[in-house]
């Protein structure tokens, strides 16, 4: 925006009525607008790549604080956000759904919005929150309590505000929200109490629901006030009435590919954990069992919520292997249009840009044990002695068999974003080699109550690193190499056009890589882990890099034998704001 105002030579007054904020253009310009930041991923094909060479390797090593911000309170624990900056200012949300203005020159405070949050919210996985979107005047995001919030860009006052499901029966919101075409889209969260995942589209000026879509079958979606489709077919791959509540919640949001003008929304794992009461259990007909759409990535036309295709990684799964992670759209060495994803279950996809159609998989993680790879139709080859046991089969009919699966229910990738690089052609993965002791259990659903029917202790799988940072290419799949870290990765990847590879630890380093070897160029120590998504832009000239830090998310709470490992780090709420300095750029 900033852009066109200067080139208008027209009087100040048509200047105020041309002012639209942030549009639409900006959206799908974010990538190439260097000056600004104002979508989550960098891009809503969520890219994390910048075109800026400014920093590059050589002097990555005068990369200096510029100022550092503190969420303050005694709120703390995981800041997983992604800051945006607009017009001279940057925007971040922290935990305890708390949202921030600050002045991007000076680091001071603009204003803060704090969601007065009410009793008995249940988050799963740490009170965190994973970023906003602007558009207009507005800016956008959800709360712990399920709801999402329009501010004033300028003023933090509410626009307008919504309930996106009943936080009672254990919905709840983390994403960042998504704006296509002046709608704003959102999922949900909840998938361990038996919800529903769904994507909501609502109009961005006024709140108002244009449609929405349930991710498991047999539940209708809705178009302007009526019912629409319905998803998939009644009973098709759920026996009974256990689709009811069957999961699949969309909680890490999505990605948008405007090639194709396509919607791209995970659903988290089927709930029940225990696969064996979701009709998995004997020999089946057809695919019951398989409970679609959960476990998948799913295509969604953005006018109507139609869903346009499906893929789904994890048929009948039973390890927690939500199939939320993001699916970033690229174009490949050979000029073709492929989404990538690396999945909780091990697994890096690509995909086919216009159906969705399985291309290729390649494990990203060392000791993948519930599968022994995927078979030409992207369906995975099971290990069947590594499905945890029916617990109808054991003696006292409690316990099933307990197995040691690989990756843990956390994920060989779990939530935190990786980055692919236009320069490269490859993609860096945070992942995590880790394993877990997983068993199943009785259970039934009761609203707001846990709804798993397993048990599970997470394991390191190896003595020196958990965390592994790699460098994939997507055409063959194989790892160009590995940065190991001690204790589990948690936080985005972000790459540039300077050749260089940010993320930060646990153990609190912001670190600079070699995008090409994987070598440690500049690191910075934040004095709290790192769990958030480091971004980067320019200001008259000179390029910076912003990070959060905050020990947290669900590896504290999750991690068994993993989280006593990772136990001393300090918690903490910082933004980390560097720049290089224009007499420094060119050592
Ligand atoms: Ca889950």
């Amino acid at each position: 925006m900033k852009k066109f105002i200067a080139a208008m030579s027209v009087s100040a007054l048509a200047v105020t009525a041309a002012y639209a904020g942030v549009t639409e253009e900006d959206l799908a310009n974010d990538q190439a607008s260097t000056d600004q930041v104002v979508t989550n991923g960098m891009g809503r094909h969520l890219q994390r790549y910048s075109p800026l060479e400014t920093l590059n390797k050589d002097n990555v090593k005068n990369l200096v604080p510029a100022w550092a911000f503190s969420l303050g309170g005694e709120k703390q624990r995981g800041q997983e956000t992604q800051p945006l900056v607009y017009d001279g200012v940057m925007y971040i949300t922290g935990s305890y759904s708390r949202l921030y203005a600050i002045d991007v020159n000076t680091g001071e405070e603009l204003w803060q919005y704090d969601a007065r949050l009410p009793e008995g919210i249940l988050p799963c996985c740490d009170v965190i929150n994973r970023g906003a979107a602007i558009y207009g005047d507005n800016i956008y995001f959800g709360t712990l309590d399920a709801r999402i919030v329009a501010l004033d860009l300028k003023t933090g006052d509410v626009v307008w505000r919504d309930k996106i499901a009943d936080y009672k029966a254990g919905y709840s919101y983390t994403a960042a929200p998504l704006i296509v075409d002046g709608l704003v889209v959102t999922g949900n969260s909840g998938g361990e109490f038996g919800i529903v995942g769904e994507v909501q589209a609502r109009n961005a000026e006024t709140g108002e629901i244009v449609w929405t879509r349930p991710m498991i079958e047999g539940h209708m979606g809705t178009l302007n006030g009526q019912e629409s489709t319905m998803t998939g077919t009644l009973n098709a791959t759920w026996p009974g009435d256990l689709w009811k509540t069957g999961g699949g919640a969309t909680w890490l949001g999505g990605s948008y590919d405007i090639d194709t003008d396509t919607l791209i929304f995970g659903a988290g794992n089927p709930a029940p954990w225990n696969s064996w009461l979701r009709g998995a259990g004997e020999p089946t007909e057809g695919n019951v069992g398989d409970n679609l759409y959960a476990a998948s990535r799913v295509g969604i036309d953005p006018k109507t919520g139609d869903i346009k295709w499906h893929f789904q990684t994890t048929p009948r799964e039973g390890w927690d292997y939500d199939g939320v992670n993001e699916v970033v759209a690229y174009t490949d060495r050979g000029g073709n249009k492929r989404y990538a994803t690396a999945d909780r279950n091990g697994y890096f996809y690509v995909l086919n840009r216009e159906d969705g159609a399985f291309v290729s998989a390649a494990p990203f993680v060392k000791d993948i044990t519930w599968a022994n790879g995927i078979d030409e139709t992207g369906r995975p080859i099971f290990n069947e002695p590594n499905r945890p046991g029916n617990p109808a089969n054991a003696t006292d009919g409690n316990k099933g068999e307990v197995v040691f699966s690989s990756p843990s229910f956390l994920g060989g990738k779990n939530w935190m974003p990786m980055a692919f690089s236009q320069k490269t052609g490859n993609f860096y993965v945070p992942s995590n080699e880790w394993g877990m002791d997983i068993w199943n259990e009785p259970v039934t659903y009761k609203k707001g109550a846990a709804y798993l029917g397993s048990g599970f202790t997470i394991k390191p799988n190896y003595e020196d690193h958990i965390g592994s940072l790699k460098a994939i290419d997507p055409d063959t799949g194989k790892w160009v190499w590995e940065y190991k870290n001690d204790a589990p990765l948690w936080g985005g990847v972000m790459t540039t056009a300077g050749g260089l590879v940010f993320f930060g630890t646990p153990e609190g380093k912001f670190i600079a890589l070699d995008d090409a070897t994987g070598e440690e160029l500049w690191s910075f120590q934040t004095g709290s882990g790192i769990v958030g998504q480091p971004i980067t832009w320019e200001m008259e000239g000179e390029q910076y890099v912003s990070v959060v830090s905050g020990w947290g998310g669900a590896v504290p709470l999750w991690g068994g034998e993993v989280a006593k490992k990772v136990n001393y780090l300090n918690q903490g709420g910082t933004v980390w704001t560097f720049k290089l300095p224009k007499q420094l750029a060119s050592n």
